[in-house]
């Protein structure tokens, strides 16, 4: 147990050995902490967490609905409706402002509830010893005293002291703002070392640039550094996204056209000498027509179940507006191995000089079965081979836990070994580790030295390229020969048939020494080739039909082999057609064309880069970005963060990515599949489409009144519609429809139009005619209707005002239905299909139902009990627009 007075966050551990820290935090250093003794320090000393960002208060939320335009308005209404002693309308007004602001409210409650949900998905994981087992636990819970590894790429999970490294070199830019990596050790520092440059120290919230290492952790949480200044710095940022912009300038273009109507309207009714009460009265009217209250709320929950829905389909939107962008892509940028390939590899071949095998590991019977040729010649370079795999890898088979970790090729690697009969869980005692040169997708190889007995031994993997370049030797059987041309070209040649086969190569090479080297890596012996197969995901033929028909292009960018590359691009359908050598390009080439001028269309018909380095990726990203492209390109690497920045969507690889990768990207994929990312593009454009449908549905209401509050003012000033009539009809028979088109699952032919661009307003030349076209069928169809009706009830002018209220919410009901596209059937569409739709449907005839029973409803929104002929004509003059607009759409096509 540690000893509770003597800890405390305050120490100085720089300054102490590794062998004292160890002893004071009681930490194993080979077996770590138990499960149990974390647990209780971490009841001691508090979970490993950042206070979460801090929450607006529910209070404060409220407060917030009551601060817009629209409220403004409405409390202006209700006191000039009191200075004109209509105390009703103003009680009536203010209870609307009251129930609005209560609604958004309740919705903005929900939609921050589902973001929370989404926060919670993007949990980290550290690699910590917990039990003498390497396992991968939640950040959060990491204990005082654990000893944790990281790892090129990881972001470092807590404060922590290092005790032991490999060329480990870390971005601390977060916490000094120096952006250069800094180099760390092991051995104690002077007490007076400032905090920049305590070299033995890591901190939560910087990165991994370079090696790995261990530490222990002697901070956690808000105890951490980066803990002190989060606290400093707290705050619930809101920024305003290009989505709320473009709704921003509609409702604004709508109150321009109100203002212009009600200029119009008062000038007209100053010349006709009309009482001012009535005037003003129509104008507070008008403009409350003119607002679609619903809009922000709408738009907000769609998005937020959007995001939802993404999630679910294993895509984690970061930001909201990112949705509207990812239904635009054009471009996918995808990398191979584990996006397009399922990344369970499995070591198919193993190609000696002059002699190849083909075998199966049998890993339960600890068994390499070779399948055609007989292994008794090579017995010493198969063993040589095995020693490589096991020595030169990060990974950890887990045999007791069951669950293997790391790098899947390193994990097929150690299941190579172990059915080859190496102890791949007690060699690492044997073999001392004293350096690692790792995997990095710019050298394409990784190395180790390992000190055994009184030799050191280099073993290395990686691309047949960079292992040959350290090369000068090679075995053959049981000799060991100078390389030369000849032997080169050989084995480019035997790893180009592998590759064709849609194999991933990678090479081998070793070199025992009895002295240690600085520069150890040269004059390798090369020992072989091992082939690994990685085979296309099961379902990515319909996500690439999908992409197809979207117009999305897709194109591959692997560091693998050409051949591999090619092979697997013929395989799944990026290249369709085996002539199309120039449809592959190497990093190689890349490097010698003059991308932006002379060789550009060259590069741009190419469909696989293969070879390319991490700069590259960016290169080809701003490429297609100047020529007006809204491109998504994956990563998974730190080197990838500039390309995932640079990319209009920046895609991360949930399992297999970085944790920096994942923390710079848009859109975290939590099983790097492709398909999500093609999931991802068709939820965006349903998001996209939805919100488009509901603005439409709502716009065509709200002109609809207004036009109708215009129109019938000049007809008969006493049936123009209420006030609280028309805010009636805003906040309920508008708003649960449009939230209900929100919130659609959308249709599958979404999948065949052309990407639309995101830079194009939110409605189009088209949808404006559809609209207008909405509008005149409905305002018209009322006017005329109700003119009709009015001959027999010319001197009740009040009956006539109800049949154009509840015509006008019955059509406005109905009009969900004109919303389905023109080439979908009228009664089986992703409208008709929408739970939601019928839901808001019969919520909002209940309550006018309510409103045409109930006497207390009836004296607020001032409507009468009204006879069964009448209602006969109220249902049948509101299905009139319905069937004029279906004619318009489907009959004579003027709209769609
Ligand atoms: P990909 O685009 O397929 O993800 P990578 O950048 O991961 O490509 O790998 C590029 C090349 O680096 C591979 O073809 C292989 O030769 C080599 N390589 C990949 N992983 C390792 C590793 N763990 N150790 C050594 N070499 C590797
Ligand atoms: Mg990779």
């Amino acid at each position: 147990m540690l000893d509770k007075s003597g800890f405390s966050f305050e120490l100085l551990f720089h300054a102490l050995s590794e062998e004292k820290v160890m002893d004071f935090l009681l930490s194993d250093p080979k077996n770590g902490l138990t499960a149990d003794e974390a647990n209780s320090r971490i009841v001691q000393y508090g979970p490993n967490k950042l206070a979460d960002v801090k929450e607006k208060s529910a209070v404060k939320i409220l407060l917030e609905q009551f601060q817009n335009a629209i409220t403004y308005l409405l409390a202006g209404a209700a006191i000039i409706s009191l200075f004109f002693h209509d105390v009703t309308n103003s009680i009536a007004i203010g209870g609307v402002i009251l129930i609005n602001a209560l609604i958004g409210f309740f919705i903005e409650l929900q939609a921050r509830k589902s973001m929370e949900g989404l926060r919670s998905l993007e949990i980290s994981l550290a690699k910590v010893i917990r039990g003498a087992e390497l396992t991968e636990i939640d950040s959060a819970l990491l204990a005082i005293g654990d000893l944790v590894y990281i790892k090129a790429g990881d972001m470092v999970p807590a404060d922590g002291r290092l005790v032991n490294l490999n060329n480990l070199e870390i971005n601390e830019s977060p916490l000094t703002g120096e952006s250069l990596p800094v180099d760390k050790i092991c051995e104690s520092l002077p007490e007076s070392t400032t905090l920049a440059d305590r070299t033995n120290m890591v901190y939560k919230g910087t990165s991994v640039i370079k090696g790995n290492g261990y530490f222990l952790v002697t901070a956690t949480g808000l105890h951490t550094e980066l803990g002190k200044i989060s606290t400093m710095t707290q705050s619930a940022e809101n920024v305003s996204t290009p989505l709320d912009e473009k709704l921003g300038k509609l409702t604004k273009t709508l109150i321009w056209i109100t203002a212009a109507m009600a200029c119009i309207f008062i000038i007209a009714g100053l010349l006709r000498k009309q009482e001012i009460y009535t005037i003003v009265e129509t104008a507070i009217a008008l403009a409350v027509a003119a607002i679609p209250e619903g809009l922000p709320i709408v738009s907000t929950i769609a998005l937020a179940y959007g995001m939802l829905r993404l999630a679910k389909r294993n895509a984690i939107i970061k930001k909201l507006y990112s949705v509207e962008t990812l239904g635009g892509t054009n471009i996918i940028f995808t990398d191979k191995t584990g996006t397009l390939t399922e990344n369970v590899m499995e070591v198919n071949l193993i190609a000696f000089p002059h002699k190849t095998f083909e075998l199966k590991s049998d890993f339960d019977k600890r068994k390499n079965i070779f399948l055609n040729n007989d292994v008794t010649d090579v017995e010493n370079a198969l063993h040589e081979l095995y020693l490589i795999s096991a020595l030169c890898n990060n990974a950890t088979l887990g045999l007791s836990t069951g669950k293997a970790i790391g790098d899947p090729i390193e994990i097929a690697l150690l299941k190579l070994a172990y059915s080859g009969g190496i102890d791949t869980h007690n060699l690492k005692d044997e073999y001392i580790r004293v350096d690692e040169k790792p995997f990095s997708s710019d050298t394409k190889m990784m190395a180790v030295m390992v000190r055994f007995r009184d030799e050191f031994i280099v073993a290395s993997k990686g691309s047949v390229e960079a292992i040959l370049s350290k090369c000068s030797r090679y075995r053959k059987e049981s000799e060991v020969l100078p390389l030369d041309g000849s032997f080169v070209k050989l084995v480019h040649k035997e790893a180009e048939r592998i590759s064709s086969m849609g194999l991933r190569v990678l090479a081998f090479a070793i070199k025992h020494q009895t002295e240690e080297e600085q520069e150890y890596l040269k004059d390798l012996t090369f020992i072989g080739l091992v082939g690994f197969l990685d085979p296309p995901r099961h379902d990515i033929g319909f996500a690439m039909e999908s992409c197809k028909t979207a117009g999305v292009k897709v194109i591959m960018v692997t560091g693998d082999h050409p051949k591999t590359g090619f092979t697997i691009a013929r395989k799944i359908g990026i290249v369709e057609d085996e002539e199309e050598a120039n449809s592959l390009m190497t990093g190689a080439q890349l490097h010698e064309l003059d991308i932006y001028g002379r060789d550009k269309e060259r590069v741009m018909n190419t469909r696989v880069f293969a070879r390319v380095t991490p700069a590259q990726k960016f290169d080809l990203v701003s490429l297609y970005q100047d020529e007006g492209n809204i491109v998504a390109m994956t990563g998974d690497g730190i080197n990838d963060t500039p390309a995932l920045k640079k990319a209009d969507i920046g895609i991360a690889m949930g399992t297999r990515g970085t944790q920096v990768a994942k923390d710079t990207a848009d859109v975290v994929l939590k099983d790097d599949s492709f398909v999500s990312i093609v999931e991802a593009i068709f939820q965006g454009r349903v998001i996209f489409q939805n919100i488009r449908e509901f603005i439409i549905f709502l716009l065509s209401c709200n002109l609809s009144e207004i036009v109708l509050v215009v129109a019938s003012g000049f007809i008969d000033p006493r049936i123009v519609l209420l006030p609280l009539q028309i805010l009636f009809l805003n906040i309920i028979t508008d708003v649960f429809p449009a939230l209900a088109l929100g919130l659609g699952k959308g249709d599958r032919n979404v999948m065949k139009l052309p990407p639309r661009n995101p830079e194009a307003p939110m409605l189009d030349g088209k949808d404006w005619k559809s609209l207008i076209a909405y509008c005149i069928c409905i305002s018209g169809s009322i006017l005329c209707g109700v003119l009709f009706f009015e001959k027999h009830y010319a001197n009740e002018p009040a009956i006539i005002q109800d049949m154009v209220f509840y015509s006008l919410a019955l059509s406005q009901l109905w009009h969900v239905f004109n919303l389905s596209p023109a080439m979908s059937s009228f009664f089986m569409n992703e409208i008709t299909r929408n739970k939601f739709v019928w839901m808001a449907l019969f919520f909002c005839i209940s309550m006018l139902a309510i409103t045409g029973i109930l006497p207390a409803a009836q004296r607020i929104l001032q409507v009468k009990p009204l006879s069964i002929e009448i209602w006969g004509g109220i249902i049948l003059i509101s299905l009139v627009p319905v069937v004029l607009i279906q004619l318009l759409k489907r009959l004579l096509r003027i709209i769609d």
